[in-house]
């Protein structure tokens, strides 16, 4: 610890074998970290960002299995919105698989985290040699736990999710009181988690902080420079889905000039933007589209909801980026076509389980960091520049969900 520090000799009278007697993450932190007062500074910036991480993960597995719960049972059993539900649903499919793409291709293109160094993360990892078929069974595998509650403790997402999936199925299946008593009791615990989830939220400021003030006191100012990078194929990506892909299928599917409906929806854009969160900008996007754009309430109600629910394409595309910019910075990382494949498939589940509050996105990366290996702290640094890009990310998911619903109108008028 008598070590100095850029030539400035330690000012620190911590002896080394008080070092030694620290618990081992103090310890480890102390040994990273330069002396006096800059030292303890970085180390309490870096323990408050962590504590702020450990906050997130807490809720992560609760919030996914009450979220896809709540959704797949919130679909009903399909009764006679079979028709319109296939529509949405084939818009929501085909849209995300879209903006999953362009995110793919420009982060592909732009590569904004090669040399990138993230502070907590970027561990080099062994290069993973498998085929497709490989990785897909071992997906598959891992969607089936041989113990649910191993899963759940283990924070094994995959199989969480497809518990998830099925348990909500068969909560509509028994349907009756039984099916009601657990539809009740899911909503419940999703509406307490979702709480829980804004309040850690809410905290965001300090971990940001934090997160900021330890990243630029062990990197310097080139972070972000790298995060310019990032941010920028996050924003062209968001822009390219938004201004080219979605006005060709509300030109060509909804029959709509993109421009005219772009005007009528743009108080709910604007509130998305400014609220991050898909569920607040709800009612508005619903007065917008029936008001202003003079689509049906029948429509409206149907697919608008479900929508801030599942249809998440500005989350999705982020997913990707985040996570390939993450995997392009971390040495040995194999970034095949099998993995990008997993990434984009994960992301897609991540987008579908994303509640639409801020920051939601976020959370779910877990899904997809984990599905490839990549430790959850690598996150750290992005997390500083989540909430610009969540605004934007929002507007994004609204919009799609604001031209499905035209969409979807046109074709039943049709
Ligand atoms: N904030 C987003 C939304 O409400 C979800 C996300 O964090 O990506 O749509």
């Amino acid at each position: 610890w008598q070590r100095t520090h850029s030539g400035v000799p330690a000012v620190s009278n911590i002896s080394e074998a008080s070092v030694s007697k620290l618990p081992s993450y103090w310890r480890s932190l102390a040994e990273k970290h330069p002396p006096g007062l800059a030292g303890s500074i970085t180390t309490l910036a870096k323990s408050l960002g962590d504590l702020f991480l450990r906050l997130l993960k807490m809720v992560t597995v609760p919030l996914i299995l009450t979220s896809l719960i709540t959704g797949v049972t919130g679909l009903g059993s399909q009764g006679n919105f079979g028709r319109m539900f296939r529509k949405t649903i084939t818009y929501y499919v085909a849209t995300s698989i879209l903006a999953i793409s362009t995110g793919l291709l420009l982060v592909n293109l732009i590569k904004p985290g090669v040399g990138a160094i993230l502070p907590g993360g970027g561990k080099a990892l062994e290069p993973a040699d498998q085929s497709l078929t490989e990785i897909i069974y071992q997906q598959l595998n891992r969607m089936i736990p041989t113990n649910p509650f191993a899963a759940f403790a283990g924070g094994e997402f995959l199989s969480i999710i497809s518990f998830a999936i099925l348990t909500g199925m068969f909560i509509n299946f028994v349907g009756g009181e039984h099916g009601r008593q657990l539809k009740n009791f899911f909503e419940a615990a999703f509406a307490v988690m979702m709480k829980m989830t804004a309040w850690i939220i809410s905290l965001a400021p300090i971990g940001v902080a934090a997160f900021m003030v330890y990243a630029t006191a062990t990197q310097g100012l080139s972070v972000f420079q790298t995060l310019a990078w990032y941010m920028l194929t996050v924003f062209l990506a968001l822009l390219f889905h938004a201004a080219v892909i979605l006005p060709i299928i509300i030109k060509f599917f909804g029959k709509r000039s993109p421009l005219e409906y772009a005007r009528h929806m743009s108080p709910a854009l604007l509130t998305a933007f400014s609220t991050a969160s898909s569920n607040a900008t709800l009612p508005l996007t619903m007065s917008c589209v029936e008001k202003r754009a003079g689509i049906s309430n029948e429509t409206s109600s149907f697919v608008l909801p479900l929508g801030a629910t599942i249809n998440m394409d500005g989350t999705a595309l982020y997913e990707v980026v985040a996570v390939l910019f993450i995997a392009q910075a971390t040495p040995g990382f194999d970034l095949s076509v099998a993995q990008q494949i997993t990434i984009a498939f994960t992301a897609l589940i991540a987008s579908v389980g994303a509640a639409g509050i801020p920051h939601a996105g976020l959370v779910m990366m877990a899904i997809v960091l984990q599905a490839v290996g990549l430790p959850l702290e690598s996150q750290g640094i992005i997390i500083a520049v989540d909430r610009i890009l969540d605004m934007c990310r929002t507007s994004v998911n609204v919009w799609s969900d604001s031209c499905g619903c035209a969409v979807v109108s046109q074709s039943e008028a049709s």
